[in-house]
């Protein structure tokens, strides 16, 4: 049997009729950049996330890019993320010409942890307080960060709240959805993300008017009007055939959530009668709504192992993410150590993301478990 980590060509087979059909209206009317079609999808995701506002943009990383310009972060300035994340976090950050600073994660989680957040910011100087900006919680694999005391302690020392969404469209924390709850939301249409476009995309969240209309000059070169630069923007924009397809599938979003939670709590009761809880820690599961972009375990020991094995199989996995922020070679000059971060190194090295993609079947579930059970019977 093959189970591949993802399958968007059973996807595209449910919604190809539709997605060609607009395909063909827009390719007639030759109108590609923002226009009509981006101004339905801002307004769509806005609802959809509960937010205000919504600003189109290239990409996930994109979003957080714009975000933090229109906050003027920049050189001389310092922004807390988490290190175990998808580089373009600390890679935004980076590009303002800010530094990023990164505190540990929580382990059951994997979220960045309030308490290491906590305990950084008190033991800055003053100097280090006047430069710290604003912190990037993401909410890693579909499941929103700790927010309540992260916007306690945000709103304590006045610091700016981007929220990295963008593997968490729709997910929900005591009510609220992700990317409604700091100043900024970043999403991504990467197609690997839940709700994905057909090339890259992205957009970000508001509840801000002020924000609103500084991203929306931002990503058009910060003119406004057209030619009248009042600022150094870029080229942010989203197409406007992204936006149709990312449109058509949004509606079909909250099913495809569903049958991710399905598969979700199938692997949980597989794994349960497979009697491996002694090797195999389950995704922690809130009463917020995840929405399992990844469904990630963490093994005792032999990940690798266990990947070939799966691999062999026919069984995709990958791991999000190998090297943490904190290690990887381009950041070296922030000098950060192996050790620092305890929490991300022991993810990086013992945690496997399993196939969850909804078209997934109970056959294909129940093979996963049975490989990692056979797996770890075998003799070593
Ligand atoms: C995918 C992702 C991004 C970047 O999004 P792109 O659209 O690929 O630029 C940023 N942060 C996280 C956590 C992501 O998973």
């Amino acid at each position: 049997m093959k189970v591949p980590l993802l399958d968007l060509k059973e996807q595209y087979k449910t919604i190809k009729k539709e997605i060609l059909e607009t395909a063909e209206e827009l390719f007639e009317s030759q109108y590609f950049i923002l226009g009509p079609r981006v101004a339905s999808l801002e307004k769509e995701i806005a609802d959809y996330c509960f937010s205000k506002h919504a600003v189109g943009v290239s990409s996930g990383t994109d979003a957080l890019l714009i975000s933090l310009m229109a906050m003027d972060i920049g050189v001389k300035d310092t922004v807390i993320t988490t290190p175990y994340t998808f580089f373009a976090t600390a890679g935004s950050i980076a590009r303002t010409g800010a530094r990023p600073i990164f505190v540990d994660i929580d382990p059951k989680t994997y979220n960045i942890s309030p308490e290491c957040l906590e305990s950084a910011i008190d033991s800055m100087s003053r100097t280090e307080l006047e430069r710290l900006k604003a912190v990037i919680p993401v909410h890693l694999y579909g499941q929103c960060a700790d927010m309540a005391p992260i916007l306690q302690i945000c709103e304590k020392y006045d610091l700016v709240i981007i929220e990295d969404a963008a593997q968490a469209i729709g997910s929900e924390y005591r009510g609220k959805r992700a990317g409604s709850m700091g100043d900024f939301g970043c999403f991504s249409f990467f197609p690997s993300k839940n709700l994905g476009a057909f090339g890259d995309g992205g957009m970000v969240t508001t509840n801000s008017d002020d924000f609103y209309d500084k991203l929306c000059t931002l990503r058009a070169h910060g003119s406004h009007p057209k030619y009248y630069h009042k600022l150094i923007g870029g080229n942010f924009r989203l197409d406007a055939f992204q936006a149709a397809v990312v449109s058509i599938k949004l509606k079909y979003l909250d099913q495809w959530t569903e049958a991710r939670q399905k598969n979700a709590k199938n692997y949980r009761a597989l794994f349960k009668h497979a009697d491996l809880e002694d090797v195999v820690q389950l995704p922690f599961e809130k009463e917020d709504r995840h929405i399992y972009n990844q469904f990630v375990i963490r093994v005792k020991e032999r990940r690798d192992d266990l990947r070939g094995f799966l691999n062999d199989s026919g069984i995709g996995t990958e791991v999000y993410y190998p090297v943490p922020m904190h290690l990887q070679a381009c950041f070296s000059d922030l000098n950060y150590k192996k050790g620092d971060f305890p929490q991300a190194e022991h993810a990086a090295l013992h945690t496997v993301a399993l196939p969850i993609y909804p078209e997934l079947s109970d056959d294909q579930i129940e093979y996963v478990v049975e490989n990692i059970k056979a797996f770890y019977l075998k003799k070593k």
